[in-house]
């Protein structure tokens, strides 16, 4: 740090950002380590899946740690199916591409990864890998500066100073469907004026559900679905065609991500608004979703997707095609974080996943927890991500540091 604060001293008050941010570039801060930690929380309560075919018994997280010269340390968050093969690609692959590399290069260094990988990289873990290093680099380079993300990522509709965003209260996932109107009755009750509830059960009983939450939440509260990708797009059809009378503002997921012409197929088909993209990776995929027609409001999960380097591209070819940017946030409080900064400058951002199921990793990870009050969550204003962990709820999680 002694080298980067003689240069901001020498630097004054004279220097205006973008000079500032040129001469961090000519720091000498290198890469001296990135390692993955893969961490799991049991859950008091189970709970189910979107459909009755999971329950999930703990909640998981990959977070990536990119360690430098000057005693930094960035961190990041992986979305990932494959915990264990997450942790292989950060640590074995990507790692020694990045040691001894200036951490402030982020650009090219995202280039070297993604290429680095090959065919290999183009979908799939290895750019849910890179996500987390890239998220990992930002939070970095706002410690160097002393800047939240927000302020640093590049931004045609950079807010001054963001204001708190509306959020929905994403839950709804499977139980009885009394518990399940209990759970949503407390998100309204908490102040949430969206929630979003799973389907996928099959066409007759998801209609039974939606149409007994309309009724319990009244006609005030927006209520989305999901389905998991759970249809086929004529069954996605029968289904919105169904509750269409209970006013749901978005359908999420209706079928398989890579079936872009049954996406279409049901847009086309329903006059409520369709959603996807969770599942979606880099510029070139949301070229195709969102250039083909099959989406009204785009999902792209940051720690998925390419990281902030290019959720930001994305999220400039959702506006150009006149897309709602509402990204996927299901995750440890670090991704939470960093789809907060992202969302803060998305020309299109329309709403916030906020997900209330239960997740320690979300609400005991960190020194100071995220929380929505009155339906919106204010972005993190510390330096990076503006998350500060807690040594002893990251100790306690622990499965492997790699
Ligand atoms: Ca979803």
């Amino acid at each position: 740090m002694v080298a980067l604060i003689r240069r901001r001293q020498a630097c004054g008050n004279g220097c205006g950002g973008e000079a500032q941010r040129a001469n961090d570039q000519l720091i000498t801060m290198r890469i001296t380590d990135v390692r993955a930690l893969w961490l799991s929380a049991p859950l008091e309560q189970p709970i189910g899946g979107s459909s009755r075919k999971k329950t999930w018994f703990n909640r998981q997280a990959v977070l990536v740690e990119v360690h430098t010269d000057e005693d930094l340390v960035g961190i990041g968050e992986v979305f990932t199916t494959v915990p264990e093969v997450a942790l292989v690609a950060v640590s074995k692959f990507y790692q020694p591409l990045l040691l001894g590399e200036n951490p402030l290069d982020i650009e090219r260094l995202w280039e070297k990864m993604y290429f680095g990988a090959g065919y290999s990289g183009v979908k799939g873990v290895m750019i849910e890998a890179l996500s987390g290093i890239d998220i990992a680099l930002w939070d970095l380079r706002g410690k160097v500066e002393n800047r939240p993300v927000w302020q640093l990522l590049p931004s045609s509709s950079r807010p001054l100073s963001p204001a708190p965003l509306p959020a929905y209260a994403a839950g709804g996932f499977w139980a009885p469907l009394a518990d399940t109107l209990a759970e949503i009755t407390g998100y309204v009750a908490h102040g949430f004026a969206s929630v979003k509830m799973k389907v996928g059960l099959g066409i007759e009983e998801d209609g039974q559900r939606i149409a007994a939450v309309r009724q319990t939440i009244g006609n005030d509260v927006k209520l989305m679905i999901d389905a998991n990708c759970g249809y086929t797009a004529d069954q996605a059809i029968a289904l919105g065609k169904r509750v269409e009378e209970h006013n749901v503002y978005w359908f999420e997921e209706p079928v398989l991500v890579e079936d872009w012409d049954g996406y279409k197929k049901v847009r086309e088909s329903l006059s409520m608004k369709i959603a996807g993209g969770e599942g979606e990776y880099t510029r070139w995929g949301f070229r195709e979703l969102i250039g083909r027609g099959c989406v009204d409001i785009a999902q792209p999960d940051v720690m998925r997707c390419g990281g902030l380097t290019e959720s930001v591209k994305i999220a400039q070819i959702a506006a150009q095609h006149n897309v709602a940017y509402a990204p996927h946030v299901f995750c440890s409080i670090v991704g939470l974080a960093a789809s907060l900064h992202l969302a803060a400058v998305a020309p299109s951002f329309e709403i916030f996943e906020f997900d209330m199921t239960p997740n320690p990793l979300r609400t005991h990870l960190a020194k100071t927890p995220i929380e929505v009050k009155d339906s919106r969550v204010s972005v993190p204003n510390g330096a990076g991500l503006g998350i500060e962990l807690d040594d002893d709820a990251l100790a306690r999680y622990m499965v492997v540091r790699a």
